[in-house]
């Protein structure tokens, strides 16, 4: 029987409210699946910042070291600048934990209605991976000439043959893991000199590595377009840091709400904690009511799953959410309906292992 030690961190505000929940599935998983799990619980938050003036303790990420996994809620809160949770707990976990894959999803769920209409479920189902160490987020450059006529902002941005090739590696062989054989690259190469042309060729070379996998390398701007006008034409999107913020938040975007969509900062070769956790934020406008939806954790806690290696319960859990919304009985406000966000966590670890 596999056992895992997973950091549970809740962080602020809904964080604290669908964190429950997840833990509440992967209860359901353990029963069903024989899953063991070890959580350490960590309260590291905006309230630990105002009180300790940290979001972490000093020796806060050698006690994440251990673990086989983190589990996140949400960081930031109204009153703390959002630099400090982010350079203060985000960031660090990210770089020492050498997660250099951002991975989302993108998938319309039943009882979703999109922002765009005549899309079905099976229309819009493909992942977002992203570049999430080097490219254009870099602090190489400067002022010059300030106060002169002649000031000037240079930004430069790092794309390593290590850091490039990782990832487009990365991309073309989950592509193959899920069976979907078919990788999108979107870079502007036609208006950035250095930096495109390079992952173009990057692109081009870890390609014939795989020849049965098909491929796109469209422009930036147009796959944008497509992502609302065409999503059926993609499977697994690959970009750059900064291309791949844009697209993994588009995406979500397209589907409907952003209460449903998880994400996973990912160290790949499992030598680090990946961490797991929603794409919304804290949202304090709807903190303390228990109303937010848990999706967006659960699912999170699904793709942790299947990064331990745990397919099978993994592949459950996104069932069981997708039979609950399917039903439509079980709703959270921002789907339309009256239910808590305990009720739909109990919905979907009651339905975990009813296939
Ligand atoms: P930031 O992206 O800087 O964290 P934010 O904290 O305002 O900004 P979110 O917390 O993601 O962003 O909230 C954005 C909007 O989406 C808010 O109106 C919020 O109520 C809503 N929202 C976010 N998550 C959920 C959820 N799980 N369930 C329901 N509504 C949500
Ligand atoms: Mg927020």
């Amino acid at each position: 029987m596999s056992s895992y030690e997973i950091a549970v961190l809740p962080g602020d505000g809904i964080g604290t409210e669908v964190m429950p929940e997840a833990l509440r599935v992967l209860d359901a998983v353990r029963a069903e699946y024989g899953t063991e799990f070890r959580y350490r619980h960590f309260d590291w938050s905006c309230e630990t910042y105002r009180e300790t003036g940290r979001m972490m303790p000093a020796d806060g990420i050698d006690r994440l070291r251990d673990h086989d996994s983190i589990l996140l809620g949400a960081v930031g809160y109204p009153g703390v600048p959002d630099h400090v949770s982010l350079w203060g707990l985000l960031l660090p976990i990210r770089r020492e934990f050498d997660q250099y894959v951002n991975l989302r999803p993108v998938r319309l769920l039943p009882g979703v209605t999109p922002p765009v209409r005549d899309k079905a479920p099976g229309d819009i189902d493909f992942w977002v991976v992203r570049e999430n160490t080097e490219g254009e987020y870099s602090r190489l450059g400067g002022r010059q000439g300030e106060g002169t006529p002649a000031e000037m902002v240079l930004q430069t941005a790092v794309f390593t043959r290590h850091g490039t090739d990782r990832i487009l590696r990365y991309a073309f062989e989950f592509a193959e893991r899920i069976g979907k054989p078919h990788v999108t690259s979107g870079t502007k190469s036609n208006g950035i000199y250095h930096s495109m042309p390079y992952w173009d060729e990057r692109f081009r070379a870890i390609a014939a590595e795989h020849p049965q996998v098909a491929v796109d390398q469209d422009h930036i701007d147009i796959l944008c377009a497509r992502f609302v006008m065409s999503p059926e034409r993609f499977d697994v999107v690959v970009a750059s840091n900064l291309f791949g913020d844009i697209l993994s938040d588009l995406g979500p975007g397209v589907t409907g709400t952003i209460g449903v969509a998880p994400s996973g900062n990912i160290n790949p070769e499992r030598r680090f904690p990946s961490t797991f956790e929603p794409v919304h934020g804290s949202a304090p406008d709807i903190a303390g009511r228990g109303v937010a939806n848990p999706i967006g954790q659960i699912w999170s806690a699904a793709m942790m799953l299947d990064h331990l290696g745990e397919q099978d319960a993994a592949a459950d859990v996104v069932r069981a959410i997708e039979s609950v919304l399917g039903a439509g009985a079980v709703r959270t406000p921002d789907l339309g309906g009256t239910a808590s966000t305990a009720d739909l966590g109990k919905a979907i670890a009651a339905e975990i292992g009813a296939a």
